[in-house]
């Protein structure tokens, strides 16, 4: 008689039944929910979810997928944040694309690595396909090269560990490194002045560039802050422009910075997590003019392709900067290696085919439909933007330039420290009502509510929803705030 399988838990060619029903469960119990769910959130509080998760005996199994899937629905779909429903409007998370999740069945039950080439054979070349299309977007030429990562943040990471290593490059490297600088403006991502701190740099080591009046970068004040960086006998190790700043979806004047980089011979990065669906955009491509004189791009995939998380890469103009990172693992990939193998070129060692998502969403869609997508929710921003300002109640902080719109809602009588006080505490009140999810920021000390569209189905009518919600919850709040005052 033959032996089963040892656990009928685990993937084999004898355990398939087990293995289809499970996947087809976990979609269908998806529908379902999805069908039934009309806001993007429950509205349960933390304490109410603590409680449902810490009542869960971890050591003791329910013994079948269908049971847990059960739990999991009632602890976790129940009071999901749903990025498809139109009236999420905060971050920067998409609708997926479903080749995408198809996709997603097979990267996870393949587990291919894309490391070496022994783990992930056509996986490698996928991805490597991906990144030279990706490289050919930006406008780079044949030397390009890149990886993909887990998102914008090891992208930004390993962007300025390559600056890091350029610079130092046959240098004192202990003497070097407390005087290496990198420019941004303040208005670039958080992961830059991390990525400083991970790479051993001090902590004046990011120079603020000053911007313009709608928060791009300033050429001329980034010039000036070179020179007084090598004034002071420091080093400029990179420029980091933002091609999409997460506030304002600002694209710093990436041409400009280009030319002073060139002159100066500092590492050009440019950050597009954000803005990199203008890649494939039919109307607005133009507004990375430049960007293919970057040394490196990062790109988030998760962001403005509609990608499910994690999918994003990182593009570099000369791959064989790539290599100053490679380290040898006798056991992974011997130094005479003759197969393609992707570990060289990353800062992880184990990782997911992400890129297999990507190419579903290419060969099912194309690209355009996806640029399409991207220039849809840019339109809609300048709409809503226009209704903002026509509406007395509401000011809008700028016009935007991709799809986040900064705005408050401050009628006539309110001050702008009241409003500053009310912004965030209506933003709370929003999301545990459930209806509609918005973003909040601080710009200049005062306090914004952001609109984040990357949902192409979010139409006019759904954000003049949310902004009647916004309205009808500011005039209870203001005037609770009011009664109490009296009363009190
Ligand atoms: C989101 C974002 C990042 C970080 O990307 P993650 O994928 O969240 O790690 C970096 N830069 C910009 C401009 C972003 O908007």
């Amino acid at each position: 008689m033959l032996d089963g399988p040892v656990s009928p838990h685990l993937f084999s060619r004898s355990t398939l039944d087990g293995y289809t029903s499970g996947v087809w469960h976990a979609s269908a119990l998806l529908a379902d929910r999805v069908k039934a769910v009309r806001q993007p959130y429950s509205g349960a509080t933390v304490a109410d979810l603590q409680e449902q998760v810490d009542a869960v005996d971890l050591d003791l199994p329910l013994g079948d997928t269908g049971a847990a899937l059960h739990e999991v629905a009632r602890l976790y779909l129940d009071n999901a944040v749903w990025f498809h429903e139109p009236t999420y409007v905060a971050h920067l998370n998409c609708p997926v694309a479903i080749p995408a999740l198809s996709a997603e069945v097979l990267i996870a039950a393949v587990n291919s690595s894309v490391d070496t080439w022994d783990q992930s054979a056509t996986a490698t070349l996928i991805e490597r396909r991906l990144i030279d299309w990706t490289a050919g977007r930006i406008g780079f030429g044949p030397g390009a090269d890149g990886v993909f990562t887990s998102g914008g943040t090891q992208s930004n990471l390993q962007g300025l560990l390559l600056a890091r290593e350029e610079a130092l490059d046959g240098r004192d490297r202990e003497a070097d490194l407390p005087k290496l600088r990198i420019f941004a403006t303040t208005q670039s991502h958080f992961s830059v002045s991390k990525s400083a701190g991970i790479l051993g740099m001090t902590a004046d080591a990011v120079v603020g560039v000053a911007t313009d009046s709608t928060g791009r970068m300033d050429p001329v004040a980034l010039a000036a802050a070179i020179d007084e960086v090598r004034r002071a006998g420091d080093r400029p190790m990179a420029v980091v422009a933002t091609a999409g700043t997460t506030d304002l979806g600002r694209i710093d004047p990436v041409e400009a910075i280009a030319a002073i980089c060139e002159d100066q011979g500092i590492w050009f990065h440019v950050d597009a997590a954000y803005g990199c669906g203008l890649l494939v955009s039919p109307r607005r491509r133009h507004l990375l003019d430049g960007i293919e004189r970057a040394d490196s791009v990062t790109v988030d995939f998760h962001k403005s392709f509609f990608q499910p998380v994690s999918c994003s890469a990182i593009v570099v103009r000369r791959g064989e900067t790539l290599r100053r990172i490679a380290v040898h693992a006798d056991y992974l990939n011997p130094r005479t290696a003759t197969v393609p193998n992707q570990v060289d070129k990353s800062l992880q060692t184990t990782r997911r085919f992400d890129a297999l998502k990507l190419w579903m969403t290419l060969r099912t869609m194309g690209s355009e439909q996806i640029g399409d997508m991207f220039d849809t929710v840019v339109d809609r921003a300048r709409e809503i933007h226009g209704v903002i300002v026509a509406d007395p109640d509401f000011e809008a902080l700028a016009e935007p330039t991709l799809s986040t719109v900064l705005f408050r809602f401050r009628p006539d009588g309110m001050t702008v420290a009241e409003c500053d006080d009310l912004m965030p505490r209506l933003r709370q009140r929003l999301f545990y009502g459930g209806q509609a999810i918005v973003a909040g920021t601080k710009i200049d000390g005062h306090y914004w509510l952001k609109f984040t569209l990357l949902n192409p189905n979010t139409t006019m009518v759904h954000l003049s929803e949310v902004l009647d919600l916004i309205r009808s919850t500011g005039q209870d709040m203001s005037s609770t705030r009011t009664e109490t005052a009296v009363t009190v």
